[in-house]
């Protein structure tokens, strides 16, 4: 890859003036946008970035690139479709190739999670879950029924109700968000537990704080409860275990509906097509999907509903019911093609075993880095790892320095040849499910590297 030229300077340029990006740092009282890096082309695990490096993806993209970049198979499937049948309106027709993603989801979830309600991404899946919740009970005569239960750190999207939903208190400094609907848990971080506290202990808390909201809420106004099987950009929280198991009966006994998100979790991250059931033994009554659905390859997101949910609102009804809620892209048939390919890839090619495969060598590397001085936890599981890292070695995230620990291993990281996805004193690896144990080699020497760079940084800024 050569190195881009000086005309590409306009492209900076507009990308800073025209180019209003998500989690933009506006430095508002600073000098304006920050630069960023461009890249125009990426093949497997690398992105090749404007000044020629090629650099591991660690992140995944957004925790979505399952089959890696440059799937030309894919990418045939898509422009196939679009020249076929490039839009179908989901509202009052049909075509198959949406029909049949639809069905091809529905025999890989669990239990009788069989219908398939198609969104343009995770947050629309979870927006769609939390209203149809809502619709559900307003027809079963339960209009109070309407409290979620959700976590502190939790991330369940961008929308202003998932927004609200969401824990990760940075993000919230800013905005409003609805004080209403949510009910929010304290942390289920086992590392920042109370001292001498078990993790038996510990789960029995974390547990018995779910059944004591339900009963402080009232199980008439309590809808639903809402967890990340392993809560992912607020910090790679994996649960204890059972916890997931404890908080489905919890629910069940007090008829409080469970929804599982699993954006990140679903479609091989952990290696299987979705965790709720496989790892952690639960068949929940909604999982919110997106990400992997698609490898990345076109937004697209899913709530896939359990079949018990419309036995008691279907069939009985004296007048039609319409469940008034919808998108202009559900169901694309172009993001449906991209879907389909990427089932059929996964399968042919066994991604899933493979995901089950170099999971040790990962994890085991993942845990390894807590020989570093800097590093104080590392949690993962399946292709998902965090480290956490601190100057102080309390483990605990100041406000200040501990804080931008992430971003300075990212930057240190990147000269070697390796992007972290930083998060306060954090950094979160997911990379695509392709990688190779000799590329996971590769990932944890370059992060060795970075983080030693980072400390004598971070140190000789005498920041102690
Ligand atoms: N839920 C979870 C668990 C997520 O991690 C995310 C995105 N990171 C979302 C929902 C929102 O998905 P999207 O960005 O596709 O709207």
């Amino acid at each position: 890859m050569t190195k881009l030229g000086n005309d590409f300077e306009n492209f900076k340029t507009w990308d800073k003036e025209n180019y209003f990006h998500p989690w933009e740092g506006l430095k508002v009282q600073g000098a304006g946008k920050a630069d960023r890096t461009f890249s125009e082309y990426a093949e497997g695990i690398y992105v090749y970035d404007e000044h020629g490096n090629k650099v591991i993806d660690g992140p995944g993209g957004m925790w979505c690139m399952q089959l890696g970049y440059g799937n030309a198979e894919i990418a045939d499937a898509m422009a196939a479709q679009a020249r076929k049948m490039a839009y179908c309106s989901p509202f009052s027709e049909a075509t198959s190739v949406s029909a049949e993603f639809a069905h091809a989801i529905a025999e890989r979830a669990p239990g009788d999670l069989n219908r398939v309600y198609f969104t343009t991404g995770g947050s629309t899946a979870v927006d769609t879950a939390i209203r149809f919740v809502h619709f559900r009970n307003n027809l079963l005569g339960k209009p109070a029924k309407k409290r979620i239960i959700t976590r502190a750190h939790a991330y369940h999207g961008g929308t202003y109700l998932t927004a609200s939903l969401s824990g990760k208190p940075s993000e919230r400094q800013w905005f409003d968000t609805d004080q209403v609907l949510p009910h929010f848990l304290p942390d289920v971080n086992a590392f920042r537990r109370p001292a001498g506290m078990s993790i038996e202990a510990f789960l029995d808390e974390k547990v018995a704080d779910l059944e004591n909201a339900i009963l402080e809420l009232g199980a008439d106004n309590a809808a639903a409860f809402i967890a990340e099987p392993v809560l992912g950009s607020g910090g790679v929280i994996v649960p204890p275990a059972g916890y997931h198991k404890r908080c489905l009966e919890v629910c069940r006994k007090h008829d409080v509906l469970y929804i599982s998100d699993e954006v990140v979790t679903g479609f091989g991250r952990l290696g299987h097509w979705f965790a709720s059931e496989e790892l952690f033994g639960i068949t929940p009554d909604i999982i919110t999907c997106a990400k992997g659905l698609t490898s990345g390859y076109a937004p697209m997101g899913a709530a896939i509903f359990s079949d018990r949910l419309f036995k008691d609102i279907e069939g009985d009804v004296s007048k039609d019911v319409y469940f008034t809620s919808g998108y202009t892209y559900s169901g694309h048939p172009v993001c449906a093609a991209a879907g389909l390919k990427n089932i059929e890839i996964f399968e042919r090619d066994g991604i899933l075993e493979h995901v089950r495969k170099v999971t040790p060598h990962f994890q085991k590397r993942l845990h390894q880095m807590l020989e570093l001085p800097l590093i104080v936890d590392v949690r993962g599981m399946g292709l998902v790892g965090c480290i956490e890292c601190s100057l102080t070695r309390e483990g605990q995230a100041s406000a200040g320095i501990d804080a931008t620990i992430g971003a300075v291993i990212d930057a240190r990281c990147q000269e070697l040849g390796l992007m972290v996805r930083p998060y306060g004193n954090m950094a979160i690896f997911s990379p695509p499910l392709v990688i190779t144990e000799a590329q996971i080699d590769d990932m944890f020497d370059m992060l060795t590297e970075g983080v030693q760079r980072a400390t004598r940084e971070l140190l000789e800024q005498g920041l102690e």
